[in-house]
């Protein structure tokens, strides 16, 4: 991709399916991906192929329609419709959707052969398992979902420390470009923000008052993670779901 040819490796950042469920169209590729990624995707996988072939899909569908028509906050309207636009997407492609798990397994630090000093790092804390690529010609790195700009984060599957830790590398790393998992091409100063808001909606969490968000990410897009963000921390504290 980055040679404007067409790209023979892929690296897959995390299992989550909006980052992996497409992996199948990428033919001939070489995919990589950490052994949980794969150990994930392994058996998320006939999981995700149900909700394609789900009977219910067509009743599901117009519910949300109707959610979305009737919902006065634009944020959370501009939410469903992403979350409409991907329940298409699947059911138009459903014939050719394939669980397709990395070919190879990489942990830790894994460099390319190449004179592009390509490398991937994995790390956790957005998912259980995370990977960013770093590019040392053009200092840039692709950071999967651990980044997100003016989004908020989705958190079902943090581990909200890790998280931490594996933001403080990333600055180590100090890109001059990052491409987030969500939101525009950024410096490496996102990480920061996203610490920060990691940090207040622990916070916030910790608490059994109705969550507010801070006015500071009041316009950030898919406001709906942040409120699902705090119903998981606080299950997880209740003992309700495994961390
Ligand atoms: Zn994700």
């Amino acid at each position: 991709m980055l040679s404007g040819r067409n790209p023979s490796i892929v690296v897959n950042s995390h299992w989550h399916p909006s980052h992996t469920f497409g992996n199948a169209t990428f033919g001939s590729c070489t995919i990589y991906g950490t052994e949980r990624t794969r150990t994930r995707i392994n058996e998320l996988g006939p999981v995700w192929v149900a909700t394609v072939e789900d009977p219910e899909w067509g009743s599901r569908t117009a519910a949300l329609q109707a959610r979305h028509d009737t919902e006065p906050d634009p944020l959370r309207r501009r939410e469903i419709a992403v979350e409409l636009a991907a329940r298409h997407d699947l059911r138009d492609s459903r014939d050719r959707v394939r669980v397709r798990p990395p070919d190879e397994i990489v942990e830790d630090r894994y460099l390319f052969k190449g004179n592009r000093g390509v490398s991937i790092v994995a790390g956790a804390g957005h998912s259980e398992s995370d990977s960013v690529v770093f590019v040392t010609e053009t200092e840039t790195l692709f950071a999967g979902d651990l980044v997100s700009v003016g989004t908020h984060p989705n958190l079902v599957s943090a581990d909200l420390e890790k998280w931490q830790t594996t933001l403080g590398k990333v600055e180590k790393i100090a890109p001059q470009h990052l491409v987030p998992g969500h939101g525009p091409v950024t410096g490496i100063e996102s990480c920061s923000v996203l610490a920060d808001y990691l940090r207040r909606i622990e916070e916030i969490a910790t608490s059994d008052d109705a969550p507010e968000m801070p006015e500071e990410y009041q316009d950030w897009e898919l406001p709906g993670h942040f409120f699902d963000g705090i119903a998981v921390l606080r299950a997880r504290r209740a003992g309700a779901l495994d961390p």
